[in-house]
């Protein structure tokens, strides 16, 4: 049995039962079974069961914000944000999905007896395993466009939300979706990999690097389709120029949003010797007018962490950059209170010595640090495995995209940082991973093209 446990107070809310080797078995059967008749539905019918799954979540919003809320410990104003945001993200895939995967002619030339055209097949039944720090978000980003090309899902959400994870599951099928085409799978890591043991056609990660290798290690010999989406030690510079204030309460809202728990969250902040001192009062001030306690309440900003285990890891980099000389500006361990209750905790003084400037902290937990050029700055961030976003405060743009361009990461941030939009790609580089969620590239994923060489008679 699965134990959900509440990280707010530690105390279990449910038990669920964990999904077998026959039973995942018996689930990929019957994905494999639906997904032709799915993928022959009328488009506009797969569009309308969508478009009813986003109603869906908007009328049970506060129920799901709170079963979110119990078994994540994200504070409810953010589960709330989620949810809202949701409407936005469906939309673009409802709006982009039948453009974007209608036959494209290529050629079509009477006179050499010549038609070319590109058709998109759906990939078949995928594998979408998911993370539990953004349920909503990293899940629809795969199972939404997935279904929308015609393929079967089988969705196995994070053991830390899959309550969420069987919601989702309820609202698809109250919109319409098959309960043959969409089937979640219930349980831990071991229960994922079980499922990759499947002949499944494509396979959809969301999660940690080191997951991520077992993941591509377990899929390289099915020769499919996949995608996975992994962990970020994003950088911000803070030139000379910027504004200090607007830049300080930006990042710190970007360290700290969501307990620093986003892939996107700000990891690492460098800071122009010329304005260091300023930045780093405003950074510390901003930081302790968060409000931390129980995430039910409305005005919580920090709640506590969802996995016990990050904690250590938190103490480990705390010691850690303590021990190599950084200077501790405020928290540095745990809260004393039933929970997985962590301080936010600043750091200044750092150097790329240190584990918090190189390793995920995934938690309430940054490092600054001073530098005196854009180019010191540029090769800092790059000094790095991962490569998920970056970005640069600044009032002059024309600096901005000159360093921009030259970061190794799949999203650049001017003026802003820790932000998604469905319109643009959702790609990591090296250690944050390989191809592409949302935008357009976000829906090509979820096909295969067949080039089709027709010889006119
Ligand atoms: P995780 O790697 O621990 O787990 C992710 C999923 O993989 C879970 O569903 C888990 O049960 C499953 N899993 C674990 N071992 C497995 C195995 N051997 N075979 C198959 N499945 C297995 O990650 P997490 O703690 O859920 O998420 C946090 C990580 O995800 C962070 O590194 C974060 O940066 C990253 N993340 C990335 C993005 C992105 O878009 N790039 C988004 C959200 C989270």
């Amino acid at each position: 049995m699965l134990k959900i446990i509440n990280p707010a107070n530690e105390t279990q809310i449910r038990e669920l039962e964990e999904d077998s080797a026959s039973s995942i078995q018996e689930k990929f059967n019957r994905a494999k079974a639906s997904q032709k008749a799915w993928a022959k539905t009328p488009l506009s019918q797969r569009l309308n069961s969508i478009k009813k799954f986003k109603d869906l979540l908007s009328d049970r919003k506060e129920q799901l914000a709170s079963t979110l809320t119990s078994e994540t410990g994200k504070p409810i104003s953010q589960a709330r944000n989620e949810l809202n945001a949701m409407g936005g993200r469906i939309d673009f895939f409802l709006n982009h999905t039948e453009v974007t995967l209608g036959d494209e002619i290529v050629v079509n030339d009477p006179t050499q007896k010549l038609e070319e055209r590109i058709s998109h097949e759906p990939l078949g039944v995928v594998a979408n395993i998911s993370a539990w720090n953004y349920p909503y978000f990293v899940g629809s980003n795969v199972f939404v466009p997935a279904l929308l090309a015609g393929n079967s899902v089988l969705y196995k959400p994070s053991e830390f939300a899959s309550l969420t994870g069987l919601a989702i599951a309820d609202a698809l099928y109250d919109a319409g979706i098959p309960k043959d085409v969409f089937i979640p799978i219930i349980g831990a890591g071991t229960t994922g990999s079980e499922l990759l043991k499947q002949p499944v056609n494509g396979v959809f990660f969301t999660g940690s690097y080191a997951t991520g290798v077992k993941i591509a290690q377990a899929a390289a010999p099915k020769m499919v389709k996949l995608q996975l989406e992994l962990g970020g030690k994003d950088p911000s510079y803070i030139c000379d120029d910027a504004d200090v204030k607007a830049a300080a309460e930006s990042t710190a809202d970007g360290a700290f949003y969501n307990n620093g728990q986003s892939c996107c969250s700000v990891e690492r902040i460098y800071v122009h010797t010329k304005i260091y001192d300023a930045f780093v009062d405003h950074f510390i001030k901003t930081v302790k007018n968060f409000v931390i306690g129980e995430p039910t309440d409305d005005k919580t900003y920090i709640g506590p962490l969802t996995r016990a285990p990050q904690l250590q890891i938190l103490e480990r980099q705390v010691a850690d950059a303590k021990a190599k000389g950084a200077k501790l500006l405020c928290g540095g361990g745990r809260i004393k209170r039933a929970g997985f209750f962590f301080e936010p905790t600043v750091f200044v003084d750092t150097n790329h010595s240190m584990e918090l400037m190189r390793e995920e902290s995934f938690g309430p937990l940054i490092g600054i640090q001073r530098v005196s050029s854009d180019a010191e700055a540029l090769a800092l961030m790059n000094d790095t495995e991962y490569g998920l976003t970056a970005g640069i405060y600044t009032k002059d743009r024309s600096r901005a995209e000159k360093v921009l361009a030259e970061v190794n990461s799949g999203s650049a941030y001017w003026n802003c940082c820790d932000r998604v939009s469905p319109r643009l790609p959702w790609s990591g580089r090296g250690h944050s991973g390989v191809g592409s969620t949302l935008s357009t590239y976000g829906i090509q994923a979820f096909v295969q093209p067949k080039a089709w060489h027709l010889r006119l008679v």
